[in-house]
Order: structure tokens, then C-alpha cells, then sequence
């Protein structure tokens, strides 16, 4: 397994992860995807949404806003709930959460600790040209409220029968004390919802079927087995009105750390939202001629994390003919580049022609990348490097035999294809029609 160091710098020399505003020497935990990163994470969110929206009957999409009603937070708990207890060193000023840290001084200096205080972790700010308190509004620390106001419109408009799921993909915003290991705990943060909605007495049944539904999406996108584990939580880990709680955790070069939590949430959040805002949220059942407050099921995962896990897992050093070779070994529908095109020799119009032309082609349906700066071996370097899939080389022979090199990422095989079947044996490499 790679250590941070090697990902972190792979990340900033191929483009794939920035440290955000670097030249003003950097915003802590702020991060920003570079252009290969944004296609690695789009494809991410992608496939999360096709498997939790598209390739479903019994789920919605929704995209509510970042900000909203302050009272919204007020019946969620996170007004007076979401703290964390922080701590002051007397002497070097560093603060620290003081449940992370073993001893009663300071880790930094040695120096003695304030007593703990209670540090809420949202983001204030203010909407309107004021700054007064009537004005506070607070950026979400999570996308899920925006679904639990969003239930009965939704379901409305949609005529949903449970059960059913609303999915949110969204950034949410949280004031940690303690940031850090790159990406993993940021900030500002992307998060992919679902809130699934269920007849109160068959909660547990699809709490279970989530947990392994969820965990098998990242094995079916490349994450090696023995790389995961769930983790049920401890009765005393748990919110006072969850039943359950189950993360998927990674085994990051840091340690086991939590990549998603499934939880079964009960009915508290639509009985509090009904509470606070004097709106009803409950199902009619037309079984039974009953309103009922559905119990909910919450698979939440962190964009951000499932990429630096798809990062960490892909990552291979091999020896190949007594040297290194550096390959990427994304899965296909995550890798950011899906084919290189590489023309041989650049003083040759023809040639060069060609090689444009089937880039036009291929670009139509994946994502590819031109390159003649270099050699043929470092070319291909550099795409194994950055994940790529396929490369195809355009030679002095392709003018004449109508052909092309394809070469596969992993096993390094390369044939020869007909420059009309070429994207034809793509497409259906890539499984896409
Ligand atoms: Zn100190």
C-alpha cells in the first residue's frame, strides 16, 4: 500500500488534487481537483448516481440548496447538538478536540490545556446586507435536511408509495478543529445521500439490504475485498433515536477509516420536522387508511473520501522488464482518461491527420487525450501513471495497413485493429453502447 506522501504527490504532479489557494500558501484542509481529479470525481458521483437513481424504480433525485431556513437546524439538533469539545493550549495557542487527545497537556508544546468548551461546528454567515443576528444563517453541514423538508413535495409530485428513496448529491460545509489526512476530513466536503423511506416494521430488513448493497458498490468499482470491513456501531456510539448504525470503513494508509455510514434513523427526523415547521410529514397508507410517519434508512457517503479510496486502491508499482512501471488501476467507469491517442511521428501530416481524426471519433462517446510530446515509452508511462485505459498509437505503418496499435493498461497486451473497427472494440471494452 502507497503511504499519503506518494498519493499526495502523485495527485499534485499529475494533476489529479491541489492544495486550494497554494500560491497565497494555502487554506487549511481546502482542496482543490485538478483536471484530472474533476474527472475522476464526476465519474465517481456518476456512477453513485446511476446505481442509486437511474437503475432504480423505487428512487429520486433532488438538489436543494446549501442554504436554508435557520429553523431547519433547530429541529435537526445541530444548533444545540453538533459540537464538538474543544480545548486551548495556554501556552502555543493550538487548540485540539479534547476528546482525541490522550493526555491533559498539550501534544505540541507540552503546555497546559484550557477546560474544554462546547464548539459548534457550522459555518455562520448572514444573508442580506446585514450583519445582525436575524439575519444568521448557517451553510448545511449536511445535504439529508434538504431532503427531510423536501419529503412530502417529492412524494407529492412523484406519487411515490413506500417505500421509496430520495438521493442528493451536494457539498456540505463543517468547521472541524482537527482536519486533515489530505481529503479525507475537510472542511468543505461532498456528500452522497439517500434517505430511504420504509413502513415502520420493515426498517430493519431494508437497513440490511442497504448495508450490503452499499458495500458492495465500491468492490464492484475496483475496491479490493480485503480493503474493506463494515463496522456495526456500539450502543453507546449511536444517536439517542437511531436503532443502528453501520460504517463502511477503507483501510487507508492512515488506518481504517470510515468511508460511508448506513443508519436507521427511525422516524425522528420527519417527527421533528413536523414539529418545528407545523406541517404534517406523514404517508397515507391506502392498506390501511392510516397516515403513518415512514421510519428512514440513511446510506451517507463522502464523495471526496470514496475518491481518495478509488486513489489509494488503484495505485500499483510493478517491475516490468527490470523497470518500475507506476500504473493506476482505476476501474473503467472511474478512470478519468478512457483512451489515449499517440501519434508516432509528428513531421508526417498524414499521420498526424489520422490520429486527429480518430480522436474526433473516439472523443464522441469517452474521454481521451492527445499527446506527441514524447517518446512512445514515455508516453505510455505517463498514461499508466494517470490510469488511462487503452492507448493507441498511430505509426508509419497505419498510412498503409489502415491499422492501429491498441494497447490495454493492465496486462500491457497490444494488437492490431482496423482504424474502421477501432472505436467499435472500444465502445465495447468500455461497456458503453
Ligand atoms: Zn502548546
Amino acid at each position: 500500500m502507497p503511504t499519503m506522501e506518494t498519493i499526495v504527490s502523485l495527485c499534485k504532479r499529475r494533476g489529479f488534487i491541489f492544495q486550494s489557494s497554494e500560491i497565497y500558501g494555502g487554506l487549511g484542509s481546502c482542496w482543490d481537483y485538478g483536471p484530472l481529479g474533476v474527472e475522476l470525481k464526476r465519474n465517481v458521483k456518476e456512477a453513485w448516481w446511476r446505481s442509486a437513481v437511474h437503475r432504480r424504480d423505487d428512487m429520486v433525485g433532488l438538489d436543494a440548496s446549501i442554504l436554508m431556513h435557520p429553523r431547519v437546524w433547530e429541529a435537526s439538533g445541530h444548533c444545540e447538538g453538533f459540537t464538538d469539545p474543544l480545548v486551548d493550549c495556554k501556552q502555543c495557542q493550538h487548540r485540539f478536540r479534547a476528546d482525541h487527545l490522550k493526555k491533559d497537556k498539550c501534544p505540541d508544546c507540552g503546555g497546559e490545556l484550557t477546560e474544554s468548551r462546547q464548539f459548534n461546528l457550522m459555518f455562520k454567515t448572514f444573508m442580506g446586507p446585514v450583519e445582525d443576528q436575524a439575519a444568521v444563517v448557517w451553510m448545511r453541514p449536511e445535504t439529508a435536511q434538504g431532503i427531510f423538508v423536501n419529503f412530502l413535495n417529492v412524494s407529492t409530485a412523484m406519487r411515490k408509495k413506500l417505500p421509496f428513496g430520495i438521493a442528493q448529491i451536494g457539498k456540505a460545509f463543517r468547521n472541524e478543529i482537527t482536519p486533515g489526512n489530505f481529503t479525507f476530513r475537510t472542511r468543505e466536503f461532498e456528500q452522497m445521500e439517500i434517505e430511504y423511506f420504509v413502513e415502520p416494521s420493515t426498517a430493519e430488513e431494508h437497513y440490511h439490504r442497504w448495508v450490503s448493497t452499499r458495500r458492495e458498490w465500491y468492490v464492484q468499482h475496483g475496491i479490493r475485498e480485503e480493503n474493506l470491513r463494515l463496522r456495526d456501531h456500539e450502543a453507546d456510539e449511536l444517536a439517542h433515536y437511531a436503532k443502528a448504525c453501520c460504517d463502511v470503513e477503507y483501510k487507508f494508509p492512515f488506518g481504517w477509516s470510515e468511508l460511508e455510514g448506513i443508519a436507521n434513523r427511525a422516524d425522528f427526523d420527519l417527527n421533528r420536522h413536523s414539529e418545528f415547521s407545523g406541517t404534517k410529514l406523514t404517508y397515507f397508507d391506502t392498506k390501511t387508511n392510516e397516515h403513518i410517519v415512514p421510519y428512514v434508512i440513511e446510506p451517507s457517503a463522502g464523495a471526496d473520501r470514496g475518491c481518495l479510496a478509488f486513489l489509494v486502491d488503484a495505485y500499483h508499482e510493478e517491475e516490468v522488464a527490470g523497470r518500475q512501471r507506476l500504473v493506476m488501476r482505476f476501474h473503467k467507469d472511474l478512470a478519468p482518461i478512457k483512451v489515449a491517442v499517440l501519434p508516432l511521428l509528428k513531421n508526417r501530416p498524414e499521420l498526424v491527420e489520422l490520429a486527429h481524426n480518430l480522436n474526433e471519433d473516439l472523443r464522441r462517446f469517452c474521454t481521451t487525450m492527445y499527446d506527441d510530446t514524447a517518446s512512445i515509452g514515455k508516453l505510455y508511462r505517463r498514461q499508466d501513471e494517470i490510469g488511462t485505459l487503452f492507448c493507441v498509437t498511430v505509426d508509419v505503418d497505419s498510412l498503409t495497413d489502415n491499422a492501429v496499435t491498441l494497447r490495454e493498461r493492465d496486462t500491457m497486451a497490444q494488437e492490431r485493429i482496423g482504424v474502421d473497427r477501432l472505436a467499435e472494440v472500444i465502445r465495447g471494452r468500455l461497456g458503453v453502447d
